[in-house]
This record gives C-alpha cells, structure tokens and sequence, in this order.
C-alpha cells in the first residue's frame, strides 16, 4: 500500500500534505520523544527520524451480512488534513478531514464466528502477521518510487492501537479492563490498564493529588499473556500503545452521561412546570431544538422520551448529540441560575460541570494534533473541575435517593485524560498529544464502509472479496 501511495504521488498525505517530510517527520519524533522517551525509534533510527513515518492501528467489528460481526483492520497516519472544528493554527493538522477512504487504509476483514468459535486464535494470527510486517517495516524499511522518477527509504514505526475497550481488552490480552468491575472491593484484579484502579485499597474514582491509583501507574502487568502486538517495536510500557479513545470515553461517556443527568435534572426540579413527565420532555426538546437552530448546532435525534433517557431508572443519551445537549445545559442552567433567590449548590455544580466539559472538547478540537502550552493547561485545567463538579453532583444525587451522574469506568479514564494534561501542564510542555488521534470517529465510518462492502460479496470469500472491492473503492476515489 505505501508503495501505490508513493508511486501515485499520495504519500505526502501522511505528513499533513504540502509540507517537507523531513521537517514534519523531525518534528513529529522530536515531540513524540516527551510522551514516549522509551520508544524504540530513539535508539534503532535516532540518526534517521525524519526517514521514519508513525503509524495507528485501529481494529473495531462491523456488521457484515445477517448481523454477523466482522472485525475491521485499519493502519493510518495521526497526521493528516486536519479537522473541520480547528480555528488555531497548527503546523500538525490532526487526521479527521476527507474521505475515511482515503486517510484509512484497510489491512484486512475477519468474521467474527472465525475467532470466537471455530478457530480461537484467528484473530490473534492475523494480528500476529500484521505484526511481523510491522516489524519488518520498523527494522528494514522499504524504498518508496516517487512519481518524479526519484526514489527515497522509508521506515514505519507504530505509536499505537486505536479502539473501544473491548478491542483494547481482546487484542491487548488485558486482565485489567472495564468489565472487571466489581461492587466487592477486596477482590478487585483492577479495571484500568494503565494503572491498579479497582483494586482493593486504590480506590478508580479518586481524582486527588494522593490518590491510591498514581503510585500504581505503569507499576504492574495488565497482561493475561503478551498479546500478539509486544513484538512490534514500541515503548518499554506496552500498556501505553494501548490508546484509551475520547469518543467512547467522552461522548459515549461520562460527558453522555453529564448530558443525560443534566437534562433529567430539569425534571427532577420540575423547572418546566408541573405537566406530566411526557409534556415536560416534549417542552423540553422544543427548547432543545431553538437551541441548537439558534446557535447551529447539529442535532440528531427527533424527540426526548422516558426511553431515550432511560428516564427515571439511568439517564444515557445518544453520542452524536453530547455536545449539542451540554453547550444547551450550560446556558440553561446558566440562565436559571440567574432567576433564583437563594444559591442551590446541585444546580450549581451541574453547570459548572457542564461549562468545563465543554471548554475540555473545545480546546481540543480547535487545535492540531499538538497542544501548545497554554492550551494544555486549559484542558488540564477544566478537565480536573469537571472532574470534580462531576463528583459534587454524583454526592447530591446520591444523597436525594436518585440515580443520577453515576460514577462509571470511563470517569477513571477521564482522570487519566486530566492527569495526562495536568502532568504536561506542570512541566511546561510546549507541545502535547492531543487525545483527539486517539479517538475512533472517522474509523467507525471506515469500519460502517468496509462493512457494508462485505454485505455484497458472496459469503464464503467475504475475506477476499471485501478486501478486492475495497482495493477497487480506494482507486475510485479521486
Ligand atoms: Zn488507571
């Protein structure tokens, strides 16, 4: 594949288009070094890192013919194009603008009942294959043909695998992962692979200077075994290559559930009269909609209902709404706020939540993939309030009897996204990751394409078939 793309003259694409590879290839490393001092570029190729180009994995399961999973394979670059919120400069666009076609390449299609049925360990031969290539890549390289007629040596090294927490899990052969939660302390194996959260005495929710969890970080194994990735060259943690991803963490999170809580919350109060439940949430959306009409934001979703909610019992919310709904609740609680007489601490901690989580994604996605220092401390410092006006409003609901704001394992994650920025913030970073290359949007578009790809091919050479349509489809693409 990167041999077509360099003959064709699309190589560039991997470093962000018109700019020289040298310097963006120099500067990416260079940068990567602060999070990643222990990777092993810096020793194998720390004369040649402009010749070395990083590369994602991202593996996620779409759905095939008869509802049947099939498992997506992708590799891409983290830079890219950029991204359509973006109004910072950057000189490292992120990778969200343009065709998933054509800023993810696809590596290969496996069906799901191959590696959970009849051959167990399918999965993991084909990750290790993939693995072997990456090696190969890393410690050999390969010679690009340019369209000039010139030609140039190019290594690969891999910085990381993109997916929802149960790929981090499968692939991973984690042990310490989200489903490992458990309500008896004291038998704990931990939920958080990066750390001994949920284990007995490090309790997964404490976000304080001391908590347990920060002197268990990177400090024991979260393998069962060593997953089929540990040969590819990468860091001295490979628990680190394992990338938590923000849109499952945040939008399909804990931001999804300060969206859900907070407009449950207005019902609670009982804010918009004394109508039924049902009247009350119509009235609701409506002020949703002028909202979102007023200040154009997208809104996906067509009415709010107790089962949207899951109201009384939970309050989730659809993620393709999150940011809509919380940029609504801060102005309406703000709003509210200002009629009352007397303070009301919940409602209170409910917009400031709300007003934090939404600087958190702002200041990330206008800007590239690196933050420059003052955004940084932005981000850290709203995501350590949310963190904390979070908490305030789970107390305030628990002390009322209501199940609202729950505290879940992606509010672990969370503090590990705050703690992350918080670290950087405190050393005067200049340039730090932004976790948007670690979320999976525009791979899940890629993974709905590949997938619907693999509903027209006959079944018994879905392998093969999807991946030569998919070849087709790239080469379509202009
Ligand atoms: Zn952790």
């Amino acid at each position: 594949m990167l041999r077509v793309l360099a003959l064709h003259g699309k190589l560039p694409a991997l470093w962000g288009g018109n700019q020289s590879a040298v310097e963006v290839l120099a500067k990416f490393w260079r940068r990567f070094r602060q999070l990643h001092p222990s990777h092993a570029i810096y020793t194998y190729h720390k004369n040649r890192l402009h010749q070395v180009l990083p590369l994602m994995l991202h593996a996620d399961e779409g759905e095939t013919l008869k509802k049947a999973g099939l498992m997506v394979i992708s590799w891409q670059s983290p830079v890219g194009a950029g991204i359509s919120t973006q109004t910072e400069p950057t000189d490292m666009p992120l990778n969200y603008v343009g065709s998933s076609f054509k800023t993810r390449f696809l590596i290969s299609v496996l069906l799901k009942r191959l590696y959970t049925k009849q051959v167990k360990e399918s999965l993991d031969s084909l990750m290790s294959i993939i693995a072997t290539d990456l090696k190969q890549l890393f410690e050999q390289g390969l010679r690009l043909d340019f369209p000039d007629g010139k030609h140039q040596h190019y290594y690969v090294a891999w910085v990381g695998l993109k997916g929802d927490w149960p790929i981090q899990q499968k692939l991973g052969h984690l042990q310490r992962h989200f489903s490992r939660l458990t309500t008896n302390e004291q038998v704990g194996v931990g939920i958080c692979h990066l750390c001994e959260a949920g284990r007995p005495g490090v309790p997964l929710h404490d976000f304080s200077e001391h908590a347990a969890w920060r002197t268990t970080f990177l400090r024991t194994s979260p393998f069962e075994t060593m997953g089929p990735l540990a040969d590819v060259p990468q860091t001295a943690s490979p628990e680190m290559m394992l990338r938590y991803d923000p849109f499952h963490t945040l939008h399909k999170g804990c931001f999804a559930e300060l969206a859900g809580s907070g407009l449950v919350m207005i019902i609670d109060y009982g804010i918009l009269g004394d109508d039924s439940v049902p009247k009350q949430l119509n009235s609701l959306y409506q002020l949703l909609q002028e909202f979102c009409t007023r200040t154009k934001h997208p809104l996906h979703m067509d009415g709010l209902t107790r089962n949207l909610l899951n109201f009384p019992r939970d309050s989730s919310y659809p993620a393709a709404d999150t940011t809509a709904v919380l940029a609504f609740l801060e102005e309406f609680f703000r709003n509210h706020l200002a009629t009352l007489a007397n303070p009301d601490p919940y409602l209170e901690s409910a917009h400031d939540a709300c007003v934090n989580a939404n600087i958190f994604l702002r200041t990330l996605y206008r800007n590239g993939l690196w933050l420059p220092l003052q955004a940084t401390t932005e981000v850290a410092q709203s995501g350590y309030n949310f963190l904390r006006c979070y908490a305030e409003c789970a107390q305030h609901a628990y002390n009322q009897g209501k199940t609202r704001y729950k505290l879940q394992p992606k509010y672990h994650t969370m503090i590990h996204f705050a703690d992350f920025y918080g670290t950087a913030a405190r050393s005067r970073q200049r340039f730090t990751w932004n976790i948007l290359a670690d979320g999976c949007q525009m791979d899940e578009d890629l993974v709905g394409k590949v997938a619907t790809l693999s509903r027209a091919v006959n079944v018994r050479s879905v392998h093969t078939d999807t991946v030569s349509r998919y070849l087709l489809k790239l080469w379509e693409e202009p």
